[in-house]
């Protein structure tokens, strides 16, 4: 592993939320993201209860990753994520020096700790980049496994590519949105085998998808794909991701060519890229190959990652129900393997482009990152406060959430959303 200074345990801040042992945003965390108190948009790191104000330490010359050019100034982390690998290393490792409890730079002067230090219950949070492309992988075993068995065949579960390479389908950025953000209960086409005809409707499977979002830093050059080794390198971060989906609308539409609008009305992620290199100390080997890979998917690290993984359903009015837990361990291909598969052909991969690893679960129902799998399409209801559910409901909030234990404590922060009824058109009614 490589680890270094910015990993120790033992180091605390002046910030003493931070210190807290529970707190999603200790010291060696150093989450990224975007934020405003006011019509600007600024560049931040959270830690404890507060966000570090990087595009006014910029302005001050505390931080200066991009030399004579400003990386913190246009309001989104692209610009940073362009810059070389070493300097992101760097820039955390002078983060975490002024942040310390021993270094009086920042801790000792009134003045700019005034200016740039935010409470982040006072900041709106935003999207932390400029999303250029969206990808959407398919890479648990256990959950490709259990759709196929209810859609197919149980003893032919997973088609005969599975095995061999990360099966994916380009998605939607437009409509990728920040935790917090509403999502309207998509219109579509259904039909049910029995259904003579087509109809137009609200879906009435509106269900969730707990993923992981890679977020790729550095780009390759197109026409050069990648070792998996580089692609590991290039990922800047990661994020939690709730791929909201239509089942009803998913079935009907997908033949041949993969989810269309069952996908592409909305995407929550969280709001705060947990680096790759906070990561570190929490990676871990992918599950047992079944066949041997390809080559350009071998990987002599250990790619995957640790992370305890929960979804949790606010019902309109009622507390919340942890309905799964799970991890993002169980995903069998790692997001490196992903990234080096998307590349292969020769694909460029650029700044801002974010990878959805595919719904993330595990080997037993209540590992499941879906409702369509928790609930086994809707034949077994869950109990939430207040009620029932086999699908969302209009009102119901889903909130996912993401943390690390191991030399220290780990979050992600949440990724919410409340489902909003469909849209009403007149005309078609
Ligand atoms: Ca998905």
């Amino acid at each position: 592993m490589r680890l270094n200074d910015t990993h120790d345990p033992r180091r605390s801040s002046w910030v003493d939320s931070a210190n807290d042992p529970d707190s999603d945003f200790r010291i060696q965390n150093l989450p990224y993201g975007v934020f405003s108190v006011g019509a600007e948009r600024h560049v931040g790191v959270a830690i404890g209860d507060q966000i570090l104000d990087l595009t006014v330490l910029e302005d001050a010359g505390l931080l200066t990753p991009g030399g004579a050019d400003r990386a913190f100034d246009q309001g989104t982390l692209n610009p940073f994520m362009a810059l070389p690998q070493a300097t992101w290393s760097q820039t955390r490792a002078t983060i975490a020096t002024l942040l310390d409890v021993a270094t009086p730079d920042l801790r000792d002067n009134a003045d700019l700790r005034r200016r740039a230090l935010v409470r982040q219950s006072g900041a709106q949070l935003h999207l932390p980049i400029h999303i250029r492309s969206f990808t959407d992988f398919y890479a648990s075993k256990d959950h490709a496994t259990n759709v196929g068995s209810m859609f197919r065949d149980p003893d032919k579960a997973l088609l005969p590519n599975w095995l061999h390479m990360p099966v994916g389908y380009n998605g939607r950025a437009s409509t990728v949105v920040v935790s917090g953000t509403d999502i309207h209960r998509p219109l579509g086409q259904l039909k049910a085998p029995e259904d003579a005809m087509p109809r137009l409707a609200p879906s009435a499977k509106l269900d969730m998808e707990l993923e992981l979002g890679a977020i790729v830093g550095t780009p390759n050059q197109m026409g050069q794909p990648v070792t998996t080794a580089q692609a590991f390198d290039m990922i800047f971060g990661y994020v939690l991701l709730n791929d909201w989906s239509a089942r009803d609308i998913q079935v009907w539409e997908y033949q041949p060519l993969g989810p269309f609008q069952s996908k592409a009305f909305g995407t929550t992620i969280s709001p705060w890229i947990v680096t790759r290199e906070a990561l570190e100390p929490f990676r871990t080997l992918p599950p047992k190959r079944v066949n041997p890979l390809l080559p350009y998917l071998a990987e002599d690290a250990p790619n995957a990652y640790d992370i305890h993984l929960t979804a949790d359903l606010a019902p309109p009015g009622q507390p919340a129900t942890t309905i799964t837990r799970t991890n993002a361990r169980h995903l069998y291909y790692t997001p490196a393997q992903q990234l080096a598969h998307h590349a292969l052909s020769g694909c460029a991969m650029c700044t801002g482009d974010l990878l959805g690893s595919g719904t993330i679960s595990g080997p037993s129902r209540d590992n499941s990152g879906s409702l369509l799998e928790l609930t086994w399409n809707g034949r077994d209801p869950l109990t939430v406060a207040g009620g029932t559910r086999t699908f969302v409901q209009d009102g119901d909030t889903l909130n996912l959430q993401g943390h690390c234990d191991g030399p220290y404590h780990l979050g992600f922060g949440a990724c919410t959303g409340t489902l909003l009824p469909a849209p009403i058109i007149e005309d078609w009614a």
